[in-house]
């Protein structure tokens, strides 16, 4: 490695991020105390102001019993509108658009129920061939739910031959040439094994021009790009919060339906009693009046421990703003990529993603030529303290987070890949 170490130390001075607000794993192995955590994509770290926010609400509970739906600093009944406002601006959405319920696949099937309407030659799913596992089951049992064959009804695109990411005329070609087939387009917004950014407005676009409903899993993309899902005409979209929000394991998840589709008397909907008007949900009576806005779609009261630490974590990235962090992220993984530009030069690595920064967020998923991806990991973390995650059988991925990862982070995984990685001479 020819980049110097202290060129690290000086840009992260420059460029400090937020690294303080959180706690920082420590190294299990290597030089340093704290790990070089890489993995913000797959699970990211806690906020410290998390634990005495959740506390005050498990003290609530303790505190007031039942009349904590009404009193105290956060009253439970309308807890989940102070998640409103931040989780709207994050996505780019009106208020009455968004809202945090249930979990990512939950929430994929409760929209799909709405937004999944196959009829006459217009049946078909569009799918990225590189779907996130539970997307692909999601969308295979929802083909089976409305009597369809799934092989036949689930459209997998894949990237054209010797190339790792769609080009956005992949999909629009699609769309433009078989898009009277097909009734949903369910795209990953970033991809969660390349990192690529799909072009949401565009495809979105065509979609809508093909006659098909257009929804995003958002699980890679929410709080690692910027979103605009109202201006971009998107139909629906939901993410999970455990990712680049940081709202902790299994963390609940967010959902966005298009202001054209609130109120809409004829869309199907399961519903519960969270679904129904708020003013008059204690009347009790036999049927619902949904509100005109996405609070329709919830079905249950929501668990406010659960809740907690999402509010904490989205007030966060309101304080902060998503722009600034892609600034940074901007700066962060382009001193990634350089150095690994280095590492790979010779080595059996490649970088997979995209390296238009505009076609990605802050991960690089490097390929490995020989060896498993496991393996690899292990020895980053046991002999380096870096922690990056594996997907088999040859990717290594690495999210240098804007919140909280540094510099010096990104030169560790170079220099521990460059340690690990033996030389090929040709
Ligand atoms: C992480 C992730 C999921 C996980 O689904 P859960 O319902 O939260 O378990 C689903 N889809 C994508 C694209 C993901 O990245």
């Amino acid at each position: 490695m020819t980049v110097a170490e202290s060129e690290a130390h000086r840009l992260d001075k420059a460029d400090p991020g937020h690294r303080h607000l959180f706690h920082v794993p420590p190294a299990d192995g290597g030089r340093y105390p704290e790990a070089a955590y890489l993995a913000g994509n797959s699970l990211g770290l806690q906020p410290r102001a998390t634990r005495a926010e959740l506390l005050a609400d498990l003290d609530a509970w303790g505190r007031l019993g039942v009349e904590g739906h009404l009193e105290g600093q956060r009253p439970w009944l309308p807890y989940h509108e102070l998640l409103t406002g931040p989780v709207a601006r994050l996505v780019g959405a009106r208020p009455t658009e968004a809202v945090v319920m249930n979990s990512l696949t939950v929430d994929l099937h409760l929209l799909m129920v709405s937004f999944y309407r196959p009829a006459g030659r217009r049946t078909r799913i569009l799918i990225e061939d590189s779907a996130f596992p539970s997307d692909s089951y999601a969308v295979r049992s929802q083909a089976r739910f409305h009597g369809l064959d799934p092989d036949a009804t689930v459209l997998r695109l894949r990237p054209r031959p010797g190339e790792d990411a769609l080009r956005t005329a992949d999909v629009t070609d699609l769309l433009a040439a078989e898009g009277d087939t097909i009734a949903l387009v369910l795209l990953g917004g970033v991809n969660y094994l390349t990192g690529e950014l799909l072009d949401i407005p565009a495809i979105t676009a065509a979609g809508r021009a093909a006659g098909a409903v257009v929804g995003w899993d958002l699980a890679h993309a929410a709080g690692n790009v910027p979103l605009a899902l109202h201006d971009w005409g998107v139909d629906f979209a939901a993410w999970c919060s455990y990712k680049y929000l940081n709202s902790g394991p299994g963390a609940l998840a967010g959902v966005f339906v298009h202001e054209r589709h609130l109120g809409r008397a004829d869309l199907p909907r399961f519903e519960g009693w969270w679904s129904t008007d708020a003013a008059t949900r204690f009347e009790m009576t036999p049927t619902s009046r949904p509100p005109a806005t996405v609070e329709a779609w919830q079905v249950s009261n929501p668990p406010i421990l659960a809740m907690g630490p999402v509010r904490t974590s989205l007030e966060l990235f309101d304080s902060i703003g998503m722009p600034a962090l892609r600034e940074r992220s901007l700066r962060l993984t382009g001193y990634l990529e350089r150095l690994l530009d280095e590492v790979t030069a010779d080595r059996p690595l490649t970088v997979v993603t995209p390296r238009d920064p505009a076609r990605r967020g802050c991960q690089l998923s490097v390929r490995i030529g020989a060896g498993s991806a496991g393996e690899l990991t292990k020895r980053l973390r046991h002999e380096h303290g870096v922690v990056a995650d594996a997907r088999e059988p040859d990717v290594v991925r690495f999210a240098p987070v804007p919140l909280y990862s540094t510099y010096h982070d990104c030169w560790r995984v170079a220099d521990a890949l460059a340690a690990t990685v033996a030389e090929v001479t040709p």
